[in-house]
């Protein structure tokens, strides 16, 4: 029987919940405007979140006297590929005010984003009306950013899954959690709280059936933005479920790798498909990309490959000295599996679906406003959690932006909310709850079921009669969550990471009911509503409603063009 361990009760001026990119980013802007810093992560900050295993593309403008090049055709691309879940205004503050300070960090931390020769290698894809894509070498980059916030003095509490958000009238006051390691429990006060989790994954079936085994970082499973919803916080873009194509067998990234080296996708027959798609080709975006892939299958004419055969020798030896660099072992598996280095038709699949952003320039989660703040005052979001920002450009500039933001409200607020003794007490029994069952249900077979409903009803190709069911099976669940039940820490992390997905799924199906369009197909495509409508530009905001609603808003975006 586990009741939890000590109580450690922290403050902070600013308090971030997940060291990832953008959260290590925040932490460190918040830390020079001179407030004190917490960094509250699930796994340990040194390696976690989605670029822990390294990154290799970093995307921006650079004002090379090259038309496309400039802030303005930026903006315009932007408005163009998510349209309709970029909100402009947001973009110019998060990233394009950021953006030249964001890589010279980068670089001051010793991670360079050059060539060996001091050039940048810029590359063309998803969308891009000329070549965004810087291709560098960021398999330190997560270290370097811990290395960071531990100089600039940061505090940081690894493994520390945080289970609520606590307000006080209506205010952000803190949140707490458990240690996954000696069971501890943390009460933690901040004048303001920035929400930096990621998205949510494990959500549906993965090509390999491994669970784990995924595009993104299994860890992040959506535990901030069930405990934001259920805090009254609202959250937008969250219809939206987000696939890539990857080498089967191997979840791994590559899309930007072998299509911005210039690869082509072709089917089963050996025929390049793409210009059928879009105008652009194998650089179009992500979306359309999937789309095309999907529809290939479905034709028959599966299954899809990428073709490097045409690539010069130099630009292989390139590609393949590079494609470990977010996935160490990608290299190994591609030769185990008998592909040449010389050249091949490399087969690839569409990756599981996720809760993610629709668009490499927005994000999915908790709604920002153009000082990064949620509807809750004292709250904050940055990076993958976020309804605005997503990929490394944006993490990286707009969580530094984030904490200039929640340092600013915490030096205004200048006091710390108190938290209710009543409220923390109780949590504390809900979260050990699984533990003091000795027979009970193993989250993992929860978990699995979820993921079958959420596969079969929005996985990711939905309508009315689909959704509607998939919510009614997945409420028929909710007494199961009693069930869970935990006989150490790890399995209890799990249970709360079952029920989050399963939550979260949920607030995905309603907001999906919702939008009666389609937008960014496959990412919500209803079959019975196939046409993307003007009507629609917006965003589809969800709130909580009474104990298991979800209600939902429509918010317009307007665009110059
Ligand atoms: C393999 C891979 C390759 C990619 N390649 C590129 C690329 O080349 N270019 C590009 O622009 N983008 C790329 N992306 C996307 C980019 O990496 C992400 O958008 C970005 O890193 C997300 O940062 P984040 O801080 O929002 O989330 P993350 O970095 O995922 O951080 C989330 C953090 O929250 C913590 N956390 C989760 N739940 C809890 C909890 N309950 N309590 C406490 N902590 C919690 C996690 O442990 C984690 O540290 C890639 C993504 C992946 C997965």
């Amino acid at each position: 029987m586990h009741l939890g361990g000590k109580t450690h009760r922290v403050k902070a001026d600013v308090a971030i919940i997940g060291g990832g990119t953008a959260g290590l980013n925040t932490a460190m802007a918040a830390a020079e405007c001179g407030a004190s810093v917490l960094i509250v992560d699930k796994a340990h900050i040194q390696r976690s979140g989605a670029i822990a295993g390294g990154i290799d593309h970093f995307m921006a403008f650079m004002e090379t006297g090259e038309s496309w090049d400039t802030r303005e055709a930026y903006l315009a691309y932007v408005g163009k590929v998510a349209r309709g879940a970029a909100n402009l205004r947001i973009h110019e503050k998060v990233l394009c005010d950021e953006l030249p300070a964001a890589m010279a960090r980068i670089e001051k931390m010793g991670i360079s984003l050059r060539q060996e020769d001091g050039s940048y290698l810029r590359t063309q894809a998803l969308g891009q009306p000329g070549p965004y894509s810087i291709n560098f070498n960021g398999q330190r980059l997560k270290p370097a950013m811990a290395l960071e916030v531990k100089r600039r003095k940061c505090r940081v509490l690894n493994r520390v899954q945080v289970t609520k958000l606590c307000l006080h009238e209506g205010e952000m006051a803190g949140f707490c959690g458990y240690d996954m390691r000696n069971g501890d429990f943390y009460e933690i006060q901040a004048k303001a709280t920035v929400i930096a989790t990621g998205n949510t994954n494990r959500m549906f079936k993965s090509q390999t059936g491994n669970p784990f085994n995924l595009w993104y970082c299994p860890a992040n499973t959506g535990d901030l933005h069930r405990a934001a919803f259920d805090a009254g916080v609202e959250l937008a873009n969250v219809e939206y479920v987000r696939m890539t194509i990857v080498p089967k067998g191997f979840s791994a990234p590559g899309f930007n790798a072998f299509f911005g080296m210039g690869g082509k996708l072709v089917n089963g027959l050996g025929v390049p498909f793409m210009t059928d798609y879009h105008p652009q080709g194998d650089a179009a975006p992500r979306n359309v990309m999937v789309w095309a892939a999907l529809t290939e299958t479905k034709a028959g004419r599966g299954p899809i490959y990428v073709d490097v055969r045409h690539l010069s020798a130099s630009d292989l030896a390139h590609l393949f000295s590079t494609l470990g660099i977010d996935k160490d072992t990608l290299p190994e598996f591609l030769m185990a599996k008998g592909y040449a280095r010389e050249g091949a038709m490399i087969e690839l699949t569409v990756s599981e679906p996720m809760q993610a952003r629709p668009s490499e320039q927005c994000g999915s989660g908790i709604k920002i406003d153009e000082a990064c703040a949620s509807n809750v005052p004292g709250l904050f979001a940055a990076g993958d959690a976020s309804d605005q920002m997503g990929c490394l450009h944006m993490c990286v500039a707009g969580g530094f932006y984030a904490g200039k933001q929640a340092a600013k409200y915490a030096r205004a607020r200048n006091r710390l909310l108190p938290l209710k003794a009543k409220e923390l007490r109780q949590e504390r029994l809900r979260v050990f709850a699984p533990m003091q069952r000795q027979n009970g249900l193993a989250p993992g077979e929860f978990e699995n079921v979820v993921r079958i409903i959420t596969t079969d009803h929005f996985g990711p190709i939905k309508n009315e009669t689909s959704l509607k069911a998939g919510i009614a099976k997945l409420d028929a669940l909710n007494s199961y969550r009693d069930e869970l039940a935990a006989g150490d820490l790890h399995t209890l992390m799990r249970c709360h990471e079952a029920v989050n997905i399963h939550a979260v799924a949920k607030i995905v199906a309603e907001t999906s009911l919702a939008r009666t369009e389609s937008r960014f197909s496959p990412y919500h495509h209803r079959s019975d509503f196939p046409e993307s409508s003007d009507d629609w530009c917006g965003l589809v905001v969800a709130r909580r409603e009474g104990d298991n609603g979800v209600a939902t808003r429509f918010e317009t975006l307007l665009y110059d063009a």
